[in-house]
């Protein structure tokens, strides 16, 4: 089981909330419920959390807020809920920098596999890999140990979720990962449906990146297939 992980719920309907913490609590974790985003960043600042359940529709601050507000200090895992299966949703999302999302209604069992995957992928030992891979030709930089990239020599601050999939694509240029694929090197867990997640990744690295989805000179979407880094000669 390890050490009980301090998650905090923030979710404004009474009844998601109580099922939430019933499952993490069982599941041996502590847990904290705010009901608005202000309560929330107000209970973070003073006791950073592990991990975040932050739903997407809030009254007073939006998730989309507290998501932003919580990224500017911390690479906290934060799992969005969101109320409709929206691709707008989805995106708003992730693009503030959560790293995984659920739709209501969700199965409690789901979201405790997800949380459990999060903590275990944020607490694991330092990356594994030492190395420092340069790419297409010099201008990337992936530097697992420090946990750093740069592009043309200029540092790039990536979220954990974001830092993963450009590792997994910057290992092997020119190989093509299926988003499947991706989804289980990057979130630690294969679900299915939830290939989107990448896609969602993928323009927010592009763009953090300086990278262009139409003339891309560093993530190629491959038509039908996912993703892959260009290879150093183009
Ligand atoms: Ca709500």
């Amino acid at each position: 089981m390890g050490t009980a992980r301090r998650i905090l719920v923030v979710e404004d309907e009474a009844r998601i909330a109580e099922v939430v913490q019933h499952y993490l609590e069982r599941d041996g974790h502590q847990v904290v419920w705010r009901a608005t985003g202000e309560d929330a960043l107000e209970d973070a600042a003073r006791r950073p959390p592990d991990l975040v359940v932050l739903d997407l529709g809030l009254p007073g601050i939006s998730g989309e807020d507290v998501c932003r507000r919580l990224r500017e200090g911390s690479d906290v895992p934060i799992i969005m809920l969101t109320a409709r299966d929206s691709e707008q949703d989805l995106l708003r999302g992730l693009e503030v920098g959560a790293d995984d999302y659920l739709t209501k209604p969700f199965s409690p069992r789901e979201l405790t596999a997800r949380v459990r995957a999060l903590l275990r992928r944020a607490h694991a030992e330092a990356a594994p890999q030492a190395d420092v891979l340069e790419r297409v030709g010099g201008r990337l930089v992936v530097d697992s140990a420090r946990r750093r990239v740069t592009v043309d020599d200029s540092l790039v601050e990536l979220t954990e979720s974001e830092f993963r999939l450009l590792q997994t694509l910057a290992r092997f240029p020119g190989r093509v990962y299926s988003r499947f694929e991706l989804i289980e090197k990057v979130q630690g867990y294969e679900f299915e449906g939830y290939e989107r997640t990448i896609d969602a990744h993928v323009k927010n690295l592009r763009h953090k990146l300086g990278d262009d989805a139409r003339d891309p000179w560093l993530i190629e979407t491959v038509y039908g297939r996912g993703y892959r880094l260009a290879e150093d000669a183009r």
